[in-house]
């Protein structure tokens, strides 16, 4: 039986033409600065991005963490949105790693309200830790793939300023959000100091996360990153994927967010299924369910008995599907067959 795996972009395969680069890849010791690829690779993600320089990481929660440390110190605090990947799923590093203080603030689908923020920012005093970073999320992976407006953006970028506090964009999915709103990545970039993405995800490459940013936070970051484990030698051979991820799979995620509307569209007022269509902009789908005969557990093991994968998710009483290059329009057909044979059975 096929097994369609909606369970979440990051199962992604390398391409076939990223394989043949892996291979014929030029390398060298990138820990002392000899790897020609992984160059590559770090210029043109800066120079796409309009900053001075780029890194590039082992992984996102790599990248972000690296951010963090380096904007800040501690008795400092973070503002962060309630429901963000770094405040939630990176495990803790904003303790653990920078012993900075989260001050989550609640949102409209990851966009903060400016005004709020603005009377989140504490006022230097020896009581409270001084406010130094804000970071935001797009596409927002736990607001099912929402994309954060421009407009949102440069309103925080002004609130930022005023302040002088740093803006960090775990964009991750950012080449998603573009697709989604037609706004070039340098956009969402130019509001940012520094930002993250994966050229792993929805951009298939296998492994790898960039962070690019002012070239002094990237030099201390690269310091970081070394302390962190994260220096890695003839690692060309994964940034030679990671330069095909970035220069040729963006245009592609235009098709993920097609097919995530019309699986959306094909379970949404099934049984015990709580989803609105409209809501859906790019390739993550989380929806409420809720069934008398199937707890969400043993919904998900039902259809992963009929050969399709998804997540529970993150929130316990919801269900999360991911489309991605490796799921074509006939794995969307079987998931929504499968759907309604359980549920309408
Ligand atoms: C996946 C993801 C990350 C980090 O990714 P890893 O490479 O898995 O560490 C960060 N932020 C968001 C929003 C993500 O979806």
């Amino acid at each position: 039986m096929k097994y369609s795996d909606f369970r979440s972009d990051t199962v992604t395969k390398p391409t076939d033409k990223m394989r043949r680069a892996m291979a014929e890849a030029e390398v060298g010791d990138d820990v002392i600065g000899v790897d020609p690829t992984v160059q590559k690779l770090e210029t043109l993600a800066a120079s796409i991005m309009g900053k001075e320089a780029a890194l590039f990481c082992p992984s996102g929660t790599m990248g972000n963490s690296i951010a963090v440390k380096t904007w800040t110190h501690e008795l400092q605090e973070v503002i962060v949105e309630a429901k963000s990947h770094i405040f939630n799923l990176e495990s803790t590093h904003l303790t653990f790693i920078s012993r900075v203080t989260p001050r989550p603030l609640a949102s409209n689908r990851g966009a903060m309200d400016p005004d709020e923020v603005e009377r989140a920012i504490k006022i230097p005093n020896v009581h409270t830790p001084e406010t130094t970073l804000l970071c935001v999320e797009n596409t927002h992976n736990n607001w099912g793939g929402a994309v954060v407006p421009l407009s949102n953006f440069q309103a925080l970028r002004r609130v930022a300023d005023r302040h002088g506090l740093r803006l960090h964009l775990d964009g991750a999915r950012i080449y998603n959000a573009s697709a989604a709103s037609g706004v070039p990545v340098l956009e969402y970039a130019k509001c940012v100091d520094s930002i993250m993405f994966c050229l792993s995800k929805g951009l298939s490459a296998p492994i790898g996360s960039m962070l690019a940013g002012p070239r002094n936070f990237i030099d201390f970051g690269r310091r970081i990153r070394k302390a962190l484990g994260g220096g890695m030698r003839q690692v060309g051979i994964i940034a030679a994927a990671g330069l095909i991820a970035l220069t040729e799979m963006p245009a592609r995620l235009a098709e993920d967010h097609a097919r995530a509307k019309t699986l959306a569209r094909g379970i949404a007022g099934l049984p015990g299924v709580q989803l609105n269509p409209a809501e859906i902009e790019t390739n993550i789908i989380i929806f409420g369910f809720e069934h008398p005969r199937f707890p969400v557990p043993a919904f998900v093991a039902e259809l992963a008995r009929r050969g399709i994968g998804v997540l529970g998710a993150p929130s316990g009483a919801g269900i999360r599907m991911v489309t991605h290059k490796d799921v074509d329009d006939a794995d969307v057909e079987a998931a929504i067959a499968a759907f309604r044979a359980i549920l309408a059975g």
